[in-house]
């Protein structure tokens, strides 16, 4: 039987370059694991592709996949759904490939309860005022908005617990090399290849 893929969860609080480094990842020939494109129905923005980037889906067309069920988890971020299309998580696990979610801190916790057993990793700011720095920068939001989005962040920092591992993103390089690393090392973790060479005792017995 072939056996199964890895579910990798990238998650972290807004503003922390989630998306950054899933992206540095992605455009290294050495990594083989599958980026899963998730759904969305904000618009897309200058230069992103459907299909590449996001499937961009109207709202309703979005509530008639959560009704069919086909969406693994999926939140409302900043007034927008984003989701994780089920099937394609599955088949590529079921394929023996592992597959990579780059979400928010809302849907990560709907897959820890579905895959426990996937592998967790939460991106952590250097400091919080350098996440304040990379929330001002990116928009000409007013104070109010930033105050109120470095309340979420300290809220979404507070469910590091769920996960299994931490990395620091303090540089792009280092935060891909971690990452790239526990996965590595969770590859070779006793409880997931241990059936492995039981089987391959008995054969030779
Ligand atoms: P953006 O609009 O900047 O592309 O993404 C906004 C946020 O949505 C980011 O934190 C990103 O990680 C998250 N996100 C992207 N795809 C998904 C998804 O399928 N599910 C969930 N829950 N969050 C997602």
């Amino acid at each position: 039987m072939q056996e199964k893929g890895l579910l990798i969860v990238l998650s972290g609080p807004s503003g922390v370059g989630k998306g950054t480094v899933r992206k540095e990842i992605f455009s290294q020939p050495d990594v083989e694991f599958e980026y899963s494109i998730s759904m969305t129905t904000r618009p897309p923005r200058e230069g992103e592709v459907d299909g590449v980037d996001y499937f961009f889906k109207t709202r309703q067309e979005f509530e008639e996949l959560i009704k069919q069920g086909k969406l693994l988890e999926y939140a409302e971020f900043v007034g927008n759904y984003y989701g994780t299309p089920i099937d394609y998580v599955e088949e590529t696990l079921n394929a023996g490939k592992d597959v990579f979610l780059e979400i928010e801190v809302q849907g990560a916790r709907q897959v820890r309860e579905k895959f426990p057993d996937g592998l967790f990793i939460f991106l952590m700011p250097p400091s919080l005022s350098e996440l304040k720095n990379r929330i001002v920068t990116r928009g000409t939001e007013t104070e109010e908005v930033i105050n109120n989005r470095l309340t979420v962040a300290k809220e979404e920092i507070e469910m590091m617990s769920l996960y299994d591992y931490v990395v620091e993103n303090d540089r792009v390089e280092l935060a891909v090399e971690r990452i790239k690393a526990i996965v590595i090392a969770e590859h070779c973790r006793r409880e997931r290849v241990e059936h492995r060479y039981k089987k391959m005792l008995e054969v030779e017995k």
